[in-house]
């Protein structure tokens, strides 16, 4: 009988990358300070230990810079972490162009990745040198035509807008050359200044111009209206796809639906459960022969418990694990379904959540709906039009119930 509960995604954090961008929080180390063939092996045996659904449905090998650590090292490393989760129907690997080359991204075809996510950002070389980015314009170029050469229909790219100095003729030109390139899927985000990072102390120490909040909102309509215009369908807040390339692991997570992580700063979702693993490539590597696992937290956790390093006594990666309540599920099911322009299907939301989401949200939908900041159509609750530059004020209203 199939376990409806068994997570059907899995995603695979690969935390290297040669160097550090400007701009980057993202917990990730260079390959060369570290034995990353230890890393890999505790991957593979986190993986062994996890539940879900074999063949997956969805598989994605994200970082970090997947590619940093090596070609030979990064498909040898796939072909293992295959047999262990069956083909999946889709199977992603995130490219930085400046790992990535031509016999690459064939070989990754071979071993049945069927979806390349390219951190491309800008096709503006100022901007790709203002963000630290490691590459030219030209090598952005020769790597979509190698991924096309290599047999990759479905092809994503991600773009930042909002970088200093950018305006809305050069955001533009960055769009009008995405659509040049035939990729299939584009993630589209302002730039952002997270604590502690290069940039984000030039911005403190004065010595950048941020772009003003008017000109991000422009940029992000602008992109609405061009990529709309070219047939890209703006399927959530962030990303649009031509028809059939919608990315399939990402909305597991905006349809609330269960998926595990496996590597250092992972995080997991499975039945009431939210978990993380710890961002020390390190601990994490002493803390993975284990005997439990993921699916056998141990009874005595706190509804809310938050722990830093391996669990005393238990070891596993894990270093911090929220149990969710079924309201607090209900919540996150609101905040995450917003997301997509589509919104919320009103009869599966109670069928996974059981709860009414008009009662739970009473305040929250009548105050928004007013505002036209929501609106109601054929069975799904979503966000309008002029809701979409300002969704995180709204999705804040869902975030615990009236
Ligand atoms: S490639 Fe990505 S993960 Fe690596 S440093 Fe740059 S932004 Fe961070």
């Amino acid at each position: 009988m199939v376990n409806k509960n068994l997570p059907k995604s899995v995603y695979i954090h690969i935390p290297f990358c040669k160097t550090k961008c400007a701009y980057c929080g993202f917990y990730s180390k260079s390959p060369q300070e570290f034995d990353v063939g230890k890393l890999l092996d505790a991957e593979i045996t986190e993986l062994k230990k996890s539940s879900f659904q074999k063949p997956v449905n969805t598989l994605y090998i994200g970082g970090g810079s997947p590619a940093s650590i090596g070609a030979q090292m990064l498909c040898d490393f796939l072909s293992e972490i295959v047999k262990l989760t069956g083909n999946a129907e889709e199977f992603t690997v995130e490219i930085n162009p400046a790992d990535a080359n031509e016999n690459l991204l064939t070989n990754l075809k071979s071993l049945g990745v069927n979806r390349i996510s390219i951190g491309v950002q800008s096709f503006a070389q100022k901007e790709l040198d203002f963000l630290g980015r490691r590459y030219s314009v030209e090598k952005i170029d020769q790597i979509i035509n190698s991924a096309k050469q290599a047999g990759f229909e479905n092809i994503s790219i991600d773009l930042i807008f909002a970088i200093p100095g950018s305006i809305l003729r050069t955001w533009r030109q960055n769009l009008k050359k995405t659509i040049e390139t035939g990729v299939t899927h584009i993630s589209a985000y302002s730039l952002t200044y997270e604590k502690n990072t290069p940039l984000e102390k030039t911005k403190s120490a004065g010595q950048i111009k941020t772009v003003s909040k008017e000109l991000d909102r422009k940029m992000y309509e602008t992109a609405i209206e061009i990529l709309g215009g070219a047939g890209f369908e703006h399927y959530e807040i962030s990303n649009f796809a031509k028809p059939g390339f919608q990315c399939r692991h990402n909305l597991t997570y905006w349809k609330n639906d269960f998926y595990i992580g496996i590597g250092p700063a992972a995080a997991s979702y499975i039945p009431d459960w939210r978990t993380e693993n710890i961002s020390d490539i390190d601990k994490y590597i002493e803390c993975i022969p284990l005997e439990t696992h993921r699916s056998s937290i141990p009874s005595n956790s706190k509804n809310l418990s938050s722990l830093t390093g391996c669990i005393e006594n238990d070891k596993n990666p894990i270093s911090e694990r929220i149990k969710i309540s079924p309201v607090e599920k209900a919540s996150q099911a609101a905040v995450l379904g917003l997301r997509l322009i589509k919104g919320i299907n009103l009869t599966d939301y109670k069928q996974k959540t059981g709860f009414d989401i008009f009662e739970l949200f009473k305040d929250s939908i009548e105050k928004n709906l007013k505002l036209n900041l929501l609106q109601l159509k054929n069975g799904y609750l979503s966000l309008t039009k002029i809701a979409l530059p300002i969704a995180d004020s709204v999705l804040c209203d869902f975030a615990q119930p009236d």
